[in-house]
């Protein structure tokens, strides 16, 4: 089969591939590369989720790209305003042309001999349902590919929905149609995606319960940032941007220093928050106070205390308990779920954990290489969360360990410029 050679061939076309298109540009004008997006279209992430208010959980100062200022005036974005974002920086440096869409890489293979990488993607033409097999040579691999299966989101197993007459919706894959004006409705989980979707459906809907096993920290926070917004109006704006962008990288080092530091003054400030937003007599202990301290696990920030304004208004509400099962009777479809009781809830959790820790929770021990790598299985070039290893659908290649292999993570995840090095020198 023949195969094209590149210097340096990108995975992904979402906003750490172009980010990685326009850093190769700038920095290594003389490297041949181009970027394999499966789908159709730029922006990943911010193409893919369309559930309703779907925005950013962190500020777009930090999260948006070093070169290219965000200029918008919600510091914490909506999706398409993003995606937008992402679109632009493409398509003004030229990154767009470099993108083969529809080319979905199977296999990467590394040969120590030859130095250099063997990829395999699976190109699908315009309306033809069987795709064929393009092959890729390069001296770097850069996977910009994500960190969840694109396919299909997590969906795990509870017991009767199958007959449950209502409609479950996944937010990785919302319906066009729709129309939950007036209905009530479950949320189940509470991180951030809940966190989003709830203030927003309670917008329209009868009801909005959030139902969560435990608690997570939410901490509300402006969605436009009146500080940003004045050094924007007075100085260039580039300037503006690289400053705002700082005190926000600082302020988030330093609140995580001091929750590892001082768990117990965290979670007070944190928890006092969420008393102010929701009154005294709110059950905060029940059901905004997490097991573990902040940090522990990921934050959840609301703009503008939406939740709390929403909870307040009593559009929505939440509930700590886990679920039994999704009944079938037509009444209770149409929104009330039932939960166990606290009576049921331990004996029932150990019955049905293992269904439970499938959430993504469970990790499988590095296997390293000791001879020449190769990569496969259908969901290739997942990013562990470390930021260092990289994920596959059967094992795990432990970048830091074999730099060798010239593999490359996000610009964003490794700072400084070993990475750059390596690819200077492929
Ligand atoms: C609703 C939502 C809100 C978020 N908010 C934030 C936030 O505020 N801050 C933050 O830091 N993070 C946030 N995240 C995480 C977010 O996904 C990342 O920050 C960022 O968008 C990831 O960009 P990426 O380019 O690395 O990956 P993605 O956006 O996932 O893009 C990956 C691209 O690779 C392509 N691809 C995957 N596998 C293959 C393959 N085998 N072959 C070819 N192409 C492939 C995909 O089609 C996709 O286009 C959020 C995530 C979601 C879902």
């Amino acid at each position: 089969m023949p195969s094209e050679h590149l210097d340096v061939l990108v995975v992904g076309a979402g906003l750490s591939g172009i980010g990685a298109g326009y850093h190769l540009q700038q920095k290594c004008p003389g490297k041949s590369y181009v970027i394999l997006e499966g789908r159709e279209t730029i922006g990943g992430t911010w193409d893919l989720f369309r559930y309703p208010g779907v925005r950013s959980d962190s500020d777009m100062f930090t999260l948006g790209y070093s070169f290219k200022p965000w200029t918008e005036p919600k510091a914490i974005a909506d999706g398409p305003r993003i995606l937008n974002y992402v679109r632009e920086t493409a398509a003004d440096n030229g990154i767009d042309k470099k993108i083969r869409f529809h080319h979905r890489v199977k296999r990467a293979s590394w040969s120590s001999q030859d130095a250099r990488w063997t990829v395999e993607a699976e190109r699908a033409r315009d309306g033809e349902a069987v795709a064929e097999i393009v092959r890729f040579t390069c001296n770097f691999l850069f996977m910009c590919s994500g960190y969840y299966k694109y396919e299909e989101g997590y969906t795990p197993e509870f017991s009767g929905s199958k007959d449950f007459a209502g409609r479950i919706v996944h937010p990785q894959k919302w319906p066009d149609d729709i129309d939950y004006a007036g209905k009530r409705v479950v949320v189940i989980g509470s991180g951030a995606t809940a966190v989003t979707l709830v203030p927003e459906m309670a917008k329209t809907a009868g009801h909005v319960t959030m139902l969560q096993r435990s608690p997570t920290y939410v901490v509300s926070r402006p969605a436009q940032d009146p500080l940003a917004n004045k050094l924007r109006r007075n100085l260039p704006a580039k300037l503006a941007y690289h400053l705002i962008r700082w005190r926000n990288v600082l302020w988030g080092m330093y609140f995580f220093q001091l929750s590892r530091r001082k768990p117990a003054r965290v979670k007070q400030l944190i928890l006092g928050g969420v008393k102010m937003a929701l009154g005294p007599d709110y059950d905060i202990a029940t059901h905004f106070t997490p097991r573990y301290n902040p940090w522990d696990q990921r934050l959840c920030l609301v703009p503008d205390g939406d939740l709390f304004n929403a909870i307040k208004q009593q559009r929505a509400s939440v509930v700590t308990n886990e679920i039994r099962q999704f009944h079938q009777k037509r009444h209770q479809a149409e929104g009330r779920q039932r939960t166990r009781s606290r009576h049921h809830r331990h004996r029932h959790r150990s019955q049905s954990a293992g269904a439970w820790r499938h959430g993504g929770q469970r990790r499988r021990p590095p296997r390293r290489f000791c001879q020449d790598a190769e990569l496969q299985g259908d969901d290739v070039f997942r990013r562990a969360q470390s930021g260092v290893v990289v994920r596959l659908h059967q094992c795990v290649v432990d970048a830091e360990m074999r730099p060798d292999l010239r593999i490359c993570l996000p610009p964003d995840q490794l700072h400084g410029t070993p990475w750059l090095q390596a690819m200077r020198a492929a």
